[in-house]
């Protein structure tokens, strides 16, 4: 049962045609409607009629894909986005006669040059590799050589195969390579494609003895080829360089392309956003008070000095940014900045056992730093209790007290609960 027969009326075929009888059908159809056999007007513009109506019905039945879904759906399937524009009806009538040099039965009645506009040639897929590049290169520029392997037309046979004319068209496919068959699935009848047994998909055979001894009937071999990939400086994550017809090549296609996008390798000590990298620097609560000096290994084996001044003082996961010390930017000869975050580590104690922290101590860091300030008053009608104690946190007891909580969560509430319970 199909949704819609008209495809299928306008052939004059019923819905279980097959590939031949649809073809035979439309051949037909479209030799007796072609507009160019007829003179009269209004007979030419009713042949013209139906000549689009039926090779818009066999475009449509003649693809296993579009036809599936108008069995399924209807014309209404294949207008939302199913079947995609279609062919236009002498672009169809030429490919399916083999039109173009005056070759089809009509090729001398289509005027000026020829009946359909040349297709773009067939062309080999393109390759993709990722290369990836580690931030100095990316800061000094390289020239990367990498090999690949890629197929390439049999020097022996120029691609045929084997011997001229040794080669012949699948009849089992009619050398298409695939096959559609039906199934009878209940009322449905579903057509499938698969690939053509007789000649693996290739939609030709080559009897053993003439096959080309290089290439074993392949028409290509593998070929190992070394290509420069120019890195250049500052070159960005995700950029495309193109090998234009470097990729594989495959008989009677332009040969493919070969594209390297460059990937850029995480760095330990910079990350880069853009043309700016950025920099993690740790230094000690004397440094960031008392000033010092900060050394950064930078990508092209410099080192770079950054000065803090006594006294200015670094507060922790401060940015501070040091120009023109980021990445050379692509194509240009400025470079980005260089952000330095500080993580200020504290100390864990003041004073040691021989050097205790004394009062006097105390009073000196009073003398340097802003005066403390007061803690919040206490109303004078609030009950008071000093004598709690501050204590270390102890990470496995942490620990093991969110587990315990987690499971009383199961046990007590039902999934749509917890949110609720985790907000209280
Ligand atoms: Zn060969
Ligand atoms: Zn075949």
């Amino acid at each position: 049962m199909v949704a819609d027969t008209k495809m299928y009326d306008v052939l004059g075929v019923p819905p279980t045609a097959d590939e031949g009888q649809l073809k035979s059908a439309y051949r037909k159809g479209a030799l007796k409607f072609h507009p160019d056999k007829h003179r009269e007007p209004a007979k030419k513009e009713e042949a013209e009629h139906k000549f689009k109506e039926l090779s818009h019905a066999y475009d449509i039945l003649s693809d296993p894909q579009k036809r599936q879904i108008y069995d399924q759906y209807g014309e209404e399937g294949l207008e939302q986005g199913g079947g995609g524009g279609g062919m236009a009806a002498e672009d169809l009538f030429a490919q399916f006669f083999g039109g173009g040099g005056g070759g089809g039965p009509f090729g001398s009645m289509f005027g000026g040059g020829g009946p359909s506009r040349p297709q773009g040639p067939m062309k080999a897929k393109t390759i993709i590799h990722v290369h990836k590049v580690s931030l100095e290169d990316i800061y000094k520029g390289k020239v990367s050589k990498l090999a690949l392997q890629k197929s390439v037309i049999c020097p022996k046979c120029s691609g045929l195969g084997g011997k001229d004319g040794a080669v012949k068209k699948c009849n089992g496919c009619d050398g298409r390579g695939v096959k559609t068959m039906m199934r009878q699935m209940g009322p449905m009848i579903q057509r499938f494609q698969t690939v053509c047994p007789d000649c693996n998909g290739d939609g030709e055979i080559i009897k053993d003895k003439d096959r080309c001894k290089q290439c074993n009937g392949k028409k290509t071999i593998v070929e190992r080829k070394v290509l420069h990939v120019h890195v250049d400086r500052g070159v960005r994550s995700g950029t495309k360089i193109e090998f234009r017809g470097e990729g594989d090549q495959i008989p009677g296609a332009e040969p493919g392309d070969v594209v390297f996008e460059i990937e850029q390798k995480p760095h330990t000590r910079f990350e880069r956003r853009d043309d700016d990298l950025y920099y993690q620097a740790d230094i000690d609560l004397l440094t960031a008070l008392g000033g010092g000096k900060l050394n950064i290994e930078h990508l092209d084996d410099r080192w770079i000095t950054i000065e803090i001044i006594p006294g200015e003082v670094i507060a922790p996961n401060s940015i501070k940014v040091v120009r023109g010390q980021g990445m050379p930017s692509y194509r240009h000869h400025d470079f980005g900045n260089l952000y330095i975050q500080f993580n200020v580590k504290f100390p864990e104690h003041l004073g040691s056992e021989e050097n205790p922290f004394t009062p006097e101590k105390v009073a000196m860091l009073e003398s340097i730093l802003p005066p403390r300030v007061e803690p919040t008053a206490i109303p004078a009608d609030a009950m008071t209790d000093d004598s709690l104690v501050l204590e270390e946190l102890d990470p496995t007891r942490e620990q093991a007290r969110m587990r315990s909580a987690l499971d009383d969560d199961d046990e007590e509430m039902g999934g749509g609960e917890r949110v609720q319970c985790a907000t209280q």
